[in-house]
């Protein structure tokens, strides 16, 4: 099945009309008519299935008839929240973080975070991700494209995240597995997550008694001490084994 690209905002009802070149390709390349199904997907992992009704001057409109995410989105968002790193180690990250289906990325700084980069210099940074994202989204296949957050403080993310099933600080101190620590949504429906890693310098006592006071739990990922960038992949992985789709099937 054919399948064009729609930007998700099109998408307000099941009638929808397909404009510009994408038009035109349909009706004059392809010769398709009313009744032709065609796919399509917004780039944000939904796919949609959809039939042909009109063939009209500068568009044309279809009627979805079967809309559900992309056999290769998680059904579960996760969202990682990853200290500012030295060097170039979160454009590694950003690679991998695609890889395994992360939904969105949220730069921060914090008490112990080492780089302040100034506003351009995060701007042009942001802008390196977004490239780096669109390849790993060739190489992986994923229709996907990970969400790439403006770079805000710790304190901003414990205190305005506050719709996820469950919110955890991945801390270097904690003792409790995190098998242990996601317990209490474990057999729930888990649908939204919020994972927060530190910077080189870890987690002081305070950020820590902060976010569990709005609501995150803590966990660890082993006795040993993963450098910042191992654990940002250590910690998605297991998440994503846990709810997502990197486990077994669920029946
Ligand atoms: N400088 C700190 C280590 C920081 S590691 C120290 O020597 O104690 C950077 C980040 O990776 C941490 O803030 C945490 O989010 C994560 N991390 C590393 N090892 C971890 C572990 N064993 N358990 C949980 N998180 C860990």
């Amino acid at each position: 099945m054919r399948r064009f690209f729609i930007e998700q905002s099109k998408i307000t009802s099941t009638k929808i009309f397909i404009t510009g070149s994408d038009a035109a390709h349909i009706k004059k390349v392809l010769r398709m008519k009313s009744g032709d199904r065609i796919g399509l997907f917004d780039g944000r992992g939904f796919e949609y299935e959809a039939r042909i009704e009109n063939l009209l001057a500068g568009s044309v409109e279809v009627s979805i008839t079967k809309c559900f995410l992309s056999a290769l989105e998680s059904p579960v968002q996760i969202i990682v929240a990853q200290a500012l790193l030295k060097d170039k180690k979160i454009d590694i990250l950003v690679r991998q973080f695609t890889e395994i289906g992360i939904t969105k990325l949220i730069p921060f700084t914090s008490i112990r975070s080492v780089p302040r980069p100034d506003k351009k210099r995060l701007s042009a940074r942001k802008k390196r991700w977004r490239k780096i994202a669109i390849e790993a989204l060739k190489q992986c296949r994923r229709s996907h494209i990970i969400e790439l957050c403006e770079t805000i403080t710790f304190n901003d993310i414990i205190k305005t995240y506050d719709e996820c099933d469950l919110k955890i600080v991945f801390w270097e101190n904690e003792s409790k597995p995190v098998g242990d620590a996601v317990q209490q949504v474990h057999d729930r429906h888990c649908r939204k997550i919020l994972a927060v890693l530190g910077p080189e310098g870890g987690f002081s006592e305070k950020e820590i008694e902060d976010a569990r006071a709005c609501g995150f739990v803590t966990a660890s990922l082993g006795p040993r001490i993963l450098r910042a960038e191992t654990a940002a992949v250590a910690a998605s992985t297991i998440l994503q084994y846990l709810f997502g789709d990197m486990g077994l099937k669920k029946s």
